[in-house]
Formats: structure tokens, sequence, C-alpha cells
């Protein structure tokens, strides 16, 4: 067993010496026989929370009620789970109660996908009783158990797995994708925050297209917002949206190729319940992809907003990014005389005094002359050179 296995040993370790079962579970279990690199590393335990806050010196509270603890360990966080069974669902949601159980094997019974329904000892035994291995080896994603049952109990687990198809570029089981198709309308009652966290990871897998497409064929995309109302145009469906970094990137690609209007892309965005300050960024990045850059558009769009636009025509055009020319854009931005209004030598304070005026909106506008004639290298950014700048354009108007 390897790093980061390893390193979370001794929390086995400590919980066999108090007489519970300990093993790792899921993602982490997934991605060691993927050999992807292992992500968060979760543990599950027949301890119940209490007696897991007990044994461990640094632990955070995140959800007893549902049988989680984080366990600190060395600096690193752990999920610490009780082995549960979750029998009744309200809503097609969230389990209404859940039962801490003593059966591992229950335990893996009640996950999602048979790849993600695997243990691991600390020997590094893998136990399997779902055949999440045989899956794994065959590129097939599939509910553990009846996928109409899995999917009435909580309609999430549709969107999982498309997500973990887009991750992965395996493909879905026949039964799978049937009852998908059937039960689609299942994922109507699932909450936009829960379809945005699983619609982030799937745009921003590496078979992106792949997972739209199954997305567009089992009609799962009538039940995500705004997507039936705008449709998915062939751009869309085929963007790599992961050659991109940040969200705001991935959401900005995303309403730029639906070709929405500003108060449409809000509304959608709205919609998706993106933070205002990410839906923000993304409308303006959108906004910048097809603009033809000067002094002043790089001002006013910034740095990042540049960057991330210029990728995005990179990608839209030529599907991949050329490098060499985001650098030749950090250059010119790095060259602009002035980077934000702040920049600029002279404040709105400057002016009041030195034109002897009350504040008032010519304020802004001489300010923005003054900022347009030192982009354009017209006016050094001084304050002396402003002033006497000022000077001679009052006795232009004068003279005119
Ligand atoms: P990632 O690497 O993206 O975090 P993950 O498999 O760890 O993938 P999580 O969402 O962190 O996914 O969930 C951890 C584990 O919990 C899963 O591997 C799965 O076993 C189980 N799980 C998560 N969501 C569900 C669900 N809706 N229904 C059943 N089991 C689930
Ligand atoms: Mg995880």
């Amino acid at each position: 067993m390897n790093e980061p296995f390893t390193h979370a040993i001794p929390i086995l370790h400590t919980l066999h010496e108090h007489g519970y079962q300990a093993y790792f579970v899921g993602g982490a279990v997934r991605d060691v026989l993927l050999e992807r690199e292992v992500g968060d590393i979760d543990i599950a335990t027949d301890a119940t929370p209490d007696a897991v806050e007990s044994l461990f010196d640094k632990t955070i509270d995140v959800g007893k009620e549902h049988g989680t603890v984080i366990v600190i360990h060395d600096g690193v966080s752990y999920e610490v789970t009780t082995f549960r069974s979750e029998s009744a669902y309200e809503d097609f949601r969230r389990p209404k109660e859940v039962q801490f159980i003593s059966s591992l094997e229950e335990d893996l019974f009640r996950r999602d996908l048979t790849i993600n329904a695997m243990a691991m000892d600390v020997n590094g035994e893998i136990i399997d009783r779902v055949g999440g291995k045989q899956d794994i080896q065959q590129n097939i994603i599939q509910t553990v158990g009846d996928p109409a049952c899995r999917f009435q109990e909580d309609a999430l687990r549709m969107m999982r797995a498309v997500r973990f198809l887009s991750q992965l570029g395996f493909h879905l089981s026949v039964d799978t994708a049937n009852a998908m198709k059937k039960d689609k309308h299942l994922l109507g009652k699932i909450s936009v925050e829960r379809k945005k966290i699983e619609m982030e990871k799937l745009l921003k897998g590496r078979y992106c297209e792949q997972a739209i497409g199954v997305l567009v064929s089992t009609n799962l995309y009538e039940e995500l917002p705004g997507l039936q109302k705008h449709g998915l145009n062939e751009q869309l469906r085929t963007f790599p949206y992961y050659l991109l970094d940040g969200l705001e990137e991935v959401w900005g690609a995303f309403i730029h190729l639906l070709d929405l209007d500003e108060t449409s892309a809000v509304s959608l965005l709205k919609e998706w319940r993106l933070s205002t300050k990410l839906l923000k960024e993304a409308i303006k990045i959108s906004e910048y992809v097809d603009c033809e850059w000067d002094a002043e558009k790089m001002f006013e769009a910034g740095e990042h907003v540049l960057l991330s636009s210029l990728k995005i025509k990179q990608l839209k055009h030529e599907r991949r990014i050329f490098f060499d020319e985001l650098e030749v854009a950090k250059h010119s931005f790095d060259a602009l005389p002035i980077k934000k209004l702040k920049d600029l030598a002279v404040s709105g304070k400057d002016l009041m005094a030195f034109r002897q005026k009350k504040s008032g909106k010519w304020i802004a506008e001489e300010l923005d002359s003054v900022k347009k004639a030192v982009l354009q290298h017209r006016l050094e950014n001084r304050k002396e050179a402003i002033e006497e700048w000022l000077n001679a354009c009052d006795q232009r108007l004068e003279n005119d």
C-alpha cells in the first residue's frame, strides 16, 4: 500500500486496538484500482460517531447524525463514517433516518455505484461484494442493486453516474441507462445545489462530450436548470471544458456557447444558484470571448478575464490552448501604463482641487478621458502632466 493510505493507517490501528472494525472505502479505493491520483481518503467503521470522537484528539463534527466525524491526523483530515444503512427515503432526497449498523457488507450495499462500493483493509486487501473490480476492468458504471430502486431512493445517483462517466470515460450498463431514461423526472425533485456539484464535476471531466451525450440520450438534461429551454447546441456539447481551470471559466464558456443575452445568461446562472461572485466573473469572461483587444479593453477586463476569455476563444476555434499567445497577452497587459483606476496619478479629489469645483458627474467623465489618454500613450501618467493636459484641453475648447 502506498501514500496517501499509509499515512492514515494509524487511524485504522487506533480503531482496531479498541475493538472496532475500520476500512478505507469509496472513492479512494476506486481510484487506487484505477491507478488514478487518490483524492480524499474516507474511512468506515462500526464505532459510533461518539466513540470516534472519544478516541482521537482532533476531531470535527461535520454531521454526526449522519455518522460522519472528521479526524485530523498529522495535519490531514479524514472523514470517518459509521457503517450505516439508509432505509426510509423522504421525497427522493435524503434518507429520513440513518441507522448505524455493525456490518461492513451492508454499508457497502447502500453505496451508489459498484465502482464506489468497495473497501480496502489495513493490509491492502480489497473487499468487493458487488462486482466493482470487474466493472472497473470492463469500464462499466452501474448501480449497486436494482437501478430503478436505487434512483427512487436518491435520484441524484443518476447525475453521479453520468459525472463518473465524464471523469473516467466508462459507459453505463444497459439496465442503469434504461432506468435513467424511464425515471429521469425523479431528478427534478433533487435540489439544484446538489445537482450543481455534480454538473460542475461533469463539465470538468475528460470525457464530458460523452457525458453530455448521455444527458441528452437519457433526457436527463430536461431536469437541469435552463437546459430544456435553451437546448444544447453542438459547440456546447463538444467543448473541452476540462482544459479550463476555475469554475468561472467553465461557466463562462458554458453561457458563452449558449449564446444568450446578458439578462438570460444571468437568470440561467441564478437558476443554477451560482454565488454572486462566481456569476459576475463568468458573465464577464463570456462577454469578452469574441472581443477585439486593445489597451482599453484589456484595462476594463483585467488580467484574469483577459486570459480566461482568450483561452475559451482558442478552445472554441482550435480545441487547444496556445500558451505562447497567452504569454503575449500577459505581456501586453503587464505593459499597460495603468492596470486599475487607482493606478492613475490623479484622483477625483485632485481634479476637484485642480478645478475648484464641487463633486459631480463631471469627475467620472474627466477621469475617464484621462484614463483613455494614458492608456493610449497620449498622456504620461504623472500628476503635473495630467494637469497640463487638462489645461490644454480647456484652451482648445475655448479656442474652438
Ligand atoms: P470524489 O473523488 O469525486 O470525491 P467519491 O466517490 O469520493 O468521489 P463522494 O461524493 O465524496 O464521491 O462520496 C463518497 C462515497 O460515498 C462514494 O464513493 C459512495 O460510496 C458514497 N456515496 C456518495 N453519494 C452517494 C449517494 N448519493 N448514494 C449512495 N452512496 C453515495
Ligand atoms: Mg470524495
